[in-house]
């Protein structure tokens, strides 16, 4: 797919707003972790859950749990209990414990570093795969969550909703040496300026850049 609307001046303007929002936003992962498998556990409880509650349940869950074996053979009451407050946790437990047995049984307990065999672990779906490559392997990584759709959306930069095509999208638009940077600036902005219900336009650096702004003058 060569998405059409592509043009030189939409790479332009993708290309500055990245620019303005590095010099505005330190941008990280918010989820705490030290090491892949930490941060593959961190984003299947980060489902439904903020990254600061998940912050708050894996440094004893990282203690009891370092290793895909220990995952793959924790006692499901106990691991429960452990990430209960991240909620939907009996669902999350199942899957760290396949997740931990999937890595034992096809890849010597190491998550591997590949889209296409990340995708395949139980847990992780397209967008944890592209986190980990991002920020557990400093690979080119386009994470698509909810923040990422609306904030790429608002900008005029897509008018897709699904996120695979929005990824796909973004790859044609954007070098791979943006993506993670891309994946981190868009989110936070999301997260914290350009909020879902009412977007914070009066501390923005992009109205001047956004077809929303344009068209919701007054809103802002
Ligand atoms: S101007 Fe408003 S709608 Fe546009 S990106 Fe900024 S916060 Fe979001």
């Amino acid at each position: 797919m060569t998405p059409q609307h592509h043009t030189p001046q939409l790479r332009h303007r993708a290309t500055e707003i990245l620019d303005r929002l590095r010099r505005h936003i330190e941008l990280r992962c918010e989820l705490d972790f030290t090491t892949p498998l930490e941060l593959a556990v961190a984003a299947i409880l980060a489902a439904q859950c903020t990254d600061k509650r998940v912050n708050t349940v894996t440094p004893a869950l990282f203690k009891k749990y370092r290793t895909a074996h220990d995952y793959a053979n924790a006692e499901p009451t106990e691991l429960e209990t452990l990430i209960q407050s991240t909620g939907f946790f009996r669902n999350k437990a199942k899957s760290i414990r396949a997740l931990g047995a999937a890595l034992l049984q096809h890849h010597n307990g190491e998550l591997p570093r590949t889209l296409d065999a990340l995708i395949k672990l139980p847990g992780i779906g397209r967008k944890t795969a592209n986190l980990l490559l991002a920020d557990a392997f400093g690979q080119p990584g386009l994470i698509i969550d909810t923040h990422q759709i609306r904030v790429n959306q608002r900008l005029g930069i897509t008018q897709q909703t699904d996120p695979t095509k929005i990824e796909i999208e973004l790859r044609d638009l954007l070098p791979p040496a943006d993506w993670t940077d891309w994946s981190h600036a868009l989110t936070l902005h999301g997260r914290y300026t350009c909020l879902a219900r009412k977007p914070l336009c009066a501390q923005c650096p992009l109205t001047d850049l956004c077809p929303y702004f344009a068209a919701h003058p007054l809103r802002h």
